[in-house]
């Protein structure tokens, strides 16, 4: 089989803006990617609307037109895929990359569900969607608690708890309500995050003052049941009935496939893994991390904005290495 010259990991949009630096660079690439085109975006919510303006997710100098005063999760579906097929960038979907190790001529052997193959370099944009951070309490392997959230409708006149305060959270804690759910926000602190979205967050405060969301603040869910959950508050333990819990609180990267293809990961949080911040290398010589997966537990670190810079910090550095 051929020898590619970069393997990218990830058909997120950072992944494809490493694809347009490779291809720009003359430099043969391939993007492998488990799920479908720019995967984790696709399994946002369905009506999720982006906190960065539309130009500050271009990738490759593309502009990214909208109408819009912050773009949609839809219009940021037909952005990426417009680039992947304009550009006819080589990707492989639904192929999910299970190990990646180097052979004996220094080239690395990547093996994916479906074959196998030989790169020079590889570059790992595998973004921090796919695993949820875990409540661990009794009772959250019902099927009533989930830890991503699509679309309003299905939880009309049904009694939702949200766990959480960050944007995800709020956002489904709005939409839900909006659609006749009765909505109890469950908060570990004592405020809604100051991260939310400045054009979100007079909403909710308004829709809390009103009582037509109840809010727990200082408070944690310590176990759901079919018909119930149950809530330690600052001032007690309450038990309350509940049909469904939005339990939106964060994702973490793939540590075990990380650790797997032998990338150093420091047990201690925020479990950053090993990389030159200059070219972006990993611990193994040819190995590159790109994306919002260099930020490890620290989810908040990276975004598209300033982890687009990636590419070409690590197109550089493979250049300047064959010279
Ligand atoms: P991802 O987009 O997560 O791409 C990684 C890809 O790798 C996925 O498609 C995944 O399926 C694939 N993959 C994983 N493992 C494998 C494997 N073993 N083999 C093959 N493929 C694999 N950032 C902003 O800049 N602005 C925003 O407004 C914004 N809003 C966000 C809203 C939400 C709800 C979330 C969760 C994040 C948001 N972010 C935002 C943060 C961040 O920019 C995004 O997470 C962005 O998708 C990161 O791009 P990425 O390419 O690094 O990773």
């Amino acid at each position: 089989t051929a020898t590619y010259d970069i393997i990218i990991v990830g058909g997120g949009p950072i992944g494809l803006a490493c694809a347009l630096e490779a291809k720009q660079a003359n430099l043969n690439y391939l993007i492998l990617e488990k799920g479908c085109l720019v995967n984790s975006l696709y399994n946002y919510p369905q009506n999720m609307t982006f906190f960065s303006s539309s130009e500050r997710l271009e990738i490759g100098d593309i502009p990214f037109v909208t109408t819009n005063p912050k773009p949609r999760r839809t219009e940021a579906l037909e952005y990426y895929r417009r680039i992947q097929q304009k550009f006819e960038l080589d990707t492989h979907l639904f192929e999910e990359v299970l190990d990646i190790k180097k052979n004996e001529t220094e080239n690395f052997y990547v093996t994916t569900s479906k074959r196998s193959y030989t790169t020079r370099k590889v570059i790992i944009a595998t973004g921090f969607y796919d695993i949820p951070m875990l409540l661990n309490i009794p009772g959250e392997e019902l099927n009533k608690v989930r830890h991503y959230y699509d679309d309003p409708h299905y939880y009309s006149g049904q009694k939702v708890i949200v766990v959480g305060a960050s944007n995800s959270s709020i956002d489904a804690a709005l939409e839900t309500f909006r659609k006749g759910a009765k909505v109890t926000l469950v908060i570990r602190s004592n405020e809604i995050s100051p991260r939310v979205k400045y054009w979100v967050k007079p909403d909710i405060e308004n829709r809390i003052a009103a009582g037509e969301i109840d809010v727990l603040y200082n408070s944690e869910l310590t176990a759901v049941s079919e018909t119930s959950a149950t809530i330690q508050t600052s001032t007690g333990i309450i038990e309350i009935e509940n049909d469904f819990v939005l339990a939106l609180t964060g994702y973490r990267p793939n540590f075990d496939f990380l650790r797997k293809v032998g990338i150093d990961i420091p047990n201690q949080t925020p479990c950053i893994p090993h990389h030159n911040e200059q070219t972006m290398e990993t611990n193994i010589k040819g190995l590159y991390l790109a994306g919002v997966v260099c930020g490890g537990l620290n989810t908040h670190l990276w975004f598209i904005e300033n982890s687009r810079i990636h590419a070409k910090q690590i197109i550089a550095h493979i250049q300047s290495m064959s010279i």
